[in-house]
């Protein structure tokens, strides 16, 4: 068995079965990808939406396209007509733009909004009070194609686990406090996306159901 085989299979063996799994495959070649899917994986994140949509056009049908890196606006038009999930929202000002780009294409794109946990100051994000605010005004229910089914999260980049699980264990309070008290339909909260390749297990543990793992399936990056 391939490298990539392998491990998406110790994967399947170790993770919950309520967890996703999405490959993050960016800039890999289309073959490393065909060999994921050939092994039956079928959720994929991408950083760039030009990259995304290549790959979109080149591999199979079936392929659930996850938009996980930070998104600009005036790309959005590229990805509206099949992305799957967009697990970076931002900012407002994004959300109404994937809102207007869904309706042009006459369909509801589904979101996770992106929360500022980590101490660090480059990582992007809503910060809470800012979110709350916003989910409760006018010109967030004005936007109707748009669901969001729950949050995103990037934990500090650091060796100190204790840190890492605190700002997991931060997130999931924010997202069930959202869940319960805020959260209305259409929007449906089931998705808290958090762990990459050096954090999963901890974000597991701290009840993510979405995990986003590069380098452990396909190797390093250049
Ligand atoms: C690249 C990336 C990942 C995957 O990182 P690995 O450490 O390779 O698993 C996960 N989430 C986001 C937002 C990324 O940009």
């Amino acid at each position: 068995m391939s490298d990539i085989v392998t491990s998406l299979s110790r994967f399947r063996e170790s993770v919950p079965e309520n967890v996703t799994l999405v490959a993050v495959s960016k800039t890999k070649p289309n073959e490393d990808l065909q060999e994921a899917y050939e092994a039956g994986q079928r959720d994929f994140g991408e950083n760039k939406i030009q990259e995304m949509t290549q790959k979109w056009e080149d591999l199979p049908d079936d392929i659930r396209w996850h938009m996980i890196g930070h998104t600009q606006r005036n790309k959005v038009k590229y990805m509206a007509p099949y992305v799957h999930l967009v697990h970076g929202v931002d900012s407002p000002r994004l959300l109404k733009e994937i809102n207007k780009q869904a309706k042009k294409n006459e369909r509801v794109i589904d979101c996770l909004l992106q929360i500022h946990i980590a101490r660090e100051q480059s990582k992007f994000g809503f910060d809470e009070d800012e979110l709350k605010e916003f989910l409760k005004s006018d010109a967030f229910k004005d936007l109707q194609n748009v669901r969001i089914k729950g949050l995103m999260g990037m934990a500090t980049f650091t060796d100190n686990k204790d840190q890492v699980r605190e700002e997991f264990r931060g997130l999931k309070n924010f997202y069930e406090t959202l869940k319960k008290d805020i959260i209305e339909p259409p929007h449906e909260f089931d998705t808290l996306s958090m762990g990459m390749t050096g954090d999963y297990k901890i974000a597991i543990e701290e009840g993510s159901n979405m995990i986003r793992i590069g380098s452990a399936i396909f190797g390093a990056r250049n």
